[in-house]
């Protein structure tokens, strides 16, 4: 087994790409760094059904941030780092393929320099399962940054797993959040539940409206 080094954005996230990289020979240890996720009790929610669904599955966990009792000190406290993802990628606002890209980046940088501290040779990451990330950006970012702290990437493509990743960790009754993490995604989420329910109100409108016609006709 190839020891692996697992960037894992939340628990339902990392049940796919864990079984998968088992299966291809791999041992993932999940590396825990994720200064974009508001609020803070959001965060603390996330992290904590990540670490009883690894508990569950055996799978390491080590959080990235200097300071968190890891060992890690190549990278920020997770104060500092929420400072530098304000400074980063809040200035990209709702300009969603910038903002999500510098997200990307300062997250995967982060673990790509704590899986060099900590040893590792490989690199991946679970945002690379859902169909709601920017899945090109966000390989390419993974590639050059590992390769930039002597990591091999390993990109794969587990979206076609995520309706998977969806039931199971319903059937766990993991805690499943609606937005991806920083308060623009919050508001855009809302924003398209509202504009789903609008349209929903349309249709059965128009339906009602149809159906008197024809009582009337
Ligand atoms: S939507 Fe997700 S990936 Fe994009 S900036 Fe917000 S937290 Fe980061």
């Amino acid at each position: 087994m190839t020891p692996l080094a697992l960037h894992a954005c939340c628990g339902p996230c990392s049940l796919m790409p864990v079984a998968s990289l088992r299966e291809e020979g791999f041992e993932p240890t999940i590396l825990w760094d994720n200064p974009n996720i508001q609020s803070a009790a959001e965060h603390d929610v996330r992290l904590e059904t990540l670490l009883a669904w690894a508990d569950d599955v055996d799978v390491p966990v080590i959080r990235c941030e200097r300071g968190a009792g890891s060992g890690v000190s190549s990278t920020a406290t997770l104060a500092e780092q929420r400072l530098a993802w304000e400074r980063a990628v809040a200035p990209h606002g709702f300009e969603r393929v910038a903002r999500c890209r510098a997200c990307y980046a300062i997250r995967l940088a982060n673990a790509c320099k704590a899986a060099s501290e900590l040893g590792f040779t490989h690199i991946s990451t679970t945002l690379a399962v859902s169909p709601y990330q920017l899945f090109d950006d966000c390989s390419a970012i993974l590639e050059r940054t590992a390769r930039a702290c002597g990591l091999v990437p390993v990109t794969r493509d587990w979206r076609p797993l995520y309706p998977q990743a969806t039931r199971e960790s319903r059937e766990r009754g993991m805690y499943r959040q609606n937005y991806c993490g920083c308060r623009f995604s919050a508001a855009e989420a809302a924003i398209e539940r509202h504009e789903r329910r609008d349209e929903r109100k349309r249709e059965k409108a128009a339906r009602r409206a149809a159906a008197g016609v024809v009582a009337q006709g």
